[in-house]
């Protein structure tokens, strides 16, 4: 039986190498009608967590073994930073409000009692430091045993690719220096024990999108947009690469930003909806993605980003809507 199985094992090939080869079986134990095996990886994404436990329990069928099978994957880092969910937030355009969103969410998740990272990763825009108030001198993220210690604003622990450039001053780097610097970043800071780790993505699709999807181990994917169909023909490819299969990152559902300004006529208050009524919402309906919510267009929310003060500390009505939003996003987690 044992051969069988590491035969089994010796078919399964990631990176051109079967893994008994790559040396990352650890044990294999046999008992009760049941096959147990641990695996020991130095990095595993979810991807190839997800890829594996497929493909071993493929193969192990295919040798005509019938007992359950139970696979654990460990990683080998020492220092392992604990972090229970890691969730990126995304866009098929810039300027829709996504960092805007990330920053309130995470302060939101805050304010519920929550431990709080975020790994700002638009090198196209990096503005977390300007919306936490982290601009300027003070932002150089310090080095403590060979490891990154995050700077910490309104409770939440940041790191952002912003950090390591002067203002002004434009980021060109390519994909794989990106996903080596998204790797330290994860890898390599001081978290702590975090329960949400919220990601920052650049807006759109590419190969920096794809590397960073297979690097970061995710947990869900929250998308962020505007109604006019600009923005949301942006979005249905965010959305069509985000279902790819080899990716396996679940959408939690997509918010709908600067639904509507209110304003006064003849002593009524009125919605006007400058990017077209309910277009996210008739979108999530068409995509099968859930509706994770609304939030108005608001001079107050620019003004606040601006300032470097997330708007969820100052406008009760805006707060209970980001605290829904993320309600919203841990209930759709709570369901994958
Ligand atoms: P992205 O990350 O998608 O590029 P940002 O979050 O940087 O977008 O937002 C772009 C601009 O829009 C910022 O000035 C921000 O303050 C503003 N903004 C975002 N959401 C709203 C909103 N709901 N109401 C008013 N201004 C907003």
């Amino acid at each position: 039986m044992k051969e069988k199985i590491e035969k089994a094992l010796k078919n399964v090939i990631i990176d051109n190498k079967n893994i008994v080869e790559s040396g990352w079986i650890k044990k294999i134990d046999l008992s009760n009608n049941e096959i147990k095996i641990s695996l020991r990886l130095s990095n595993p994404t979810m991807h190839i967590k997800k890829k594996l436990i497929k493909d071993i329990t493929h193969s192990i069928k295919n040798q005509n073994i019938l007992c359950s099978i139970c696979i654990e994957i460990e990683s080998n880092q020492k220092i392992k930073p604990i972090i229970k969910n890691i969730l990126a937030i995304a866009s098929g355009k810039g300027g829709v409000g996504k960092s805007t969103i990330s920053t309130n969410i995470s302060v939101s998740l805050v304010k519920m009692g929550f431990r709080v990272g975020l790994l700002d990763a638009d090198i196209y825009g990096p503005s977390i430091p300007l919306m936490f108030n982290l601009e300027g001198d003070s932002v150089n993220c310090k080095l403590s045993n060979g490891m990154m210690t995050p700077m910490t604003s309104y409770g939440v622990k940041i790191i952002s690719i912003g950090f390591f450039s002067k203002y002004g001053q434009p980021i060109v780097w390519r994909g794989p220096m990106v996903t080596k610097v998204m790797r330290q970043f994860i890898h390599e800071t001081n978290w702590g024990e975090l329960d949400f780790l919220i990601v920052d993505l650049p807006p759109g699709t590419g190969d920096i999108h794809l590397s960073l999807l297979q690097e970061i181990p995710l947990k869900g994917i929250v998308i962020v947009s505007t109604s006019q169909k600009i923005a949301l023909s942006d979005v249905s490819r965010s959305v069509g690469m985000f279902r790819i299969r080899s990716i396996y990152v679940p959408i939690l559902g997509i918010i709908e930003n600067m639904s509507y300004v209110s304003v006064s006529l003849k002593r009524k208050k009125e919605k006007v909806h400058f990017f077209g009524k309910n277009g996210v919402r008739y979108f999530s309906k068409k995509m099968n993605l859930f509706f994770l919510g609304e939030i108005p267009m608001l001079q107050e929310i620019r003004e606040y980003s601006d300032l470097g003060i997330p708007v969820v500390l100052k406008n009760e009505n805006i707060r209970d809507i980001f605290l829904k939003i993320t309600k919203n996003i841990i209930h759709q987690l709570h369901n994958e």
